[in-house]
C-alpha cells in the first residue's frame, strides 16, 4: 500500500502516517497534517 498523505501529498517514508476516514473514504494522513484535521482547520 502506498502511503501518501491526502492533505499535503507527501510520500515521505520517514514520516509517521495515520489511517483515517474522511467523507466516508479511507484515507492516509501524515503526522504533520493530523493536528489541523483534529482542530478542523482549513
Ligand atoms: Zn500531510
Amino acid at each position: 500500500m502506498e502511503l501518501k498523505c491526502f492533505v499535503c501529498g507527501t510520500t515521505d517514508k520517514n514520516r509517521v502516517f495515520f489511517e483515517c476516514y474522511y467523507e466516508g473514504e479511507k484515507k492516509v494522513t501524515c503526522v504533520r497534517c493530523l493536528p489541523s484535521l483534529i482542530h478542523g482547520q482549513h
